[in-house]
């Protein structure tokens, strides 16, 4: 059965050409030196929250990384309840979960997963610099994803169900302190019934192309999402005032990767 993340759904939704490039001929483009070192750092993040919250020794991480020291620091003073289980029922880092939903398995990752008799929560820790606007967090698939995979696995109704987005690494633009900050997602039965309707019509669209087999389609419209794509010169999508050469040579070295 053909597994289904958030990201997966992400770019099928973007374009199905580049969920080909992506998932079908395992291609990606090489992080900027930047970028790669937030990545690790969020890994590094993630990490020692799970290691916390297995019991496991965590000061020789943190020792080694005063950042780190800090974030924690500050997310315990801003978010104690986090850190102190308050009457839940069940609470797992790293929790994965899934869902059959022929012929995919729709899966996910929940960085913390809570759960009270009359309610849920879904915490997902973000580490980049800056918060994603409610609006933006509310239509994206991970958060959609996430509280459907969680409503349709368990007996609580999507009105008893949230996600918890942590941007910890956020700071305040008038002190330059570290200030986390948190957005809330509510749930509720008509964006369930929402979601199913796009998880079909997704699902359905992924078989067809299947079905049809490469190339998938390019896109028609929306030719603005091409200008954020690393696809543009394979699509002959780049614009004429870019350099072609150099980014054909960026293209030629993305690396494979295991999907
Ligand atoms: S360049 Fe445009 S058509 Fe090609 S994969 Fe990217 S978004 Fe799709």
């Amino acid at each position: 059965m053909l597994r289904l993340s958030q990201g997966q759904l992400s770019l099928l939704e973007y374009c199905s050409r580049r969920y080909q490039h992506t998932i079908l001929e395992s291609l990606s483009v090489p992080s900027s030196p930047e970028l790669l070192a937030a990545q690790q750092w969020g890994d590094r993040f993630h990490l020692l929250m799970q290691q916390r919250e297995m019991g496991l020794p965590i000061d020789p991480v943190l020792q080694a990384d005063p950042e780190l020291q800090t974030c924690l620091t500050q997310l315990q003073t801003q978010a104690p309840d986090l850190f102190a289980p308050t009457g839940e029922i069940f609470r797992q880092s790293e929790h994965e979960r899934s869902l059959s939903f022929s012929p995919y398995r729709l899966t996910g990752v929940y960085d913390l997963l809570r759960l009270w008799r009359d309610r849920a929560e879904i915490v997902d820790w973000k580490t980049y610099l800056k918060p994603k606007r409610p609006d933006h967090l509310t239509k994206d698939w991970q958060t959609r994803l996430y509280l459907y995979v969680l409503a349709e696995t368990t007996d609580y109704p999507p009105d008893a169900i949230s996600m918890t987005y942590w941007f910890v690494r956020t700071v305040d633009a008038e002190s330059g302190e570290l200030n986390p900050q948190q957005v809330r997602i509510p749930y509720s039965a008509a964006q369930h019934e929402h979601t199913r309707q796009d998880l079909e019509r997704l699902t359905q669209q992924l078989t067809d192309l299947l079905a049809h087999g490469i190339p998938f389609p390019q896109i028609a419209g929306e030719l603005e999402k091409c200008d954020r794509c690393p696809f543009t010169i394979r699509c002959q999508r780049a614009k004429s005032d870019s350099d072609p050469a150099a980014e054909l040579m960026a293209f030629e070295e993305i690396p494979e990767v295991v999907i």
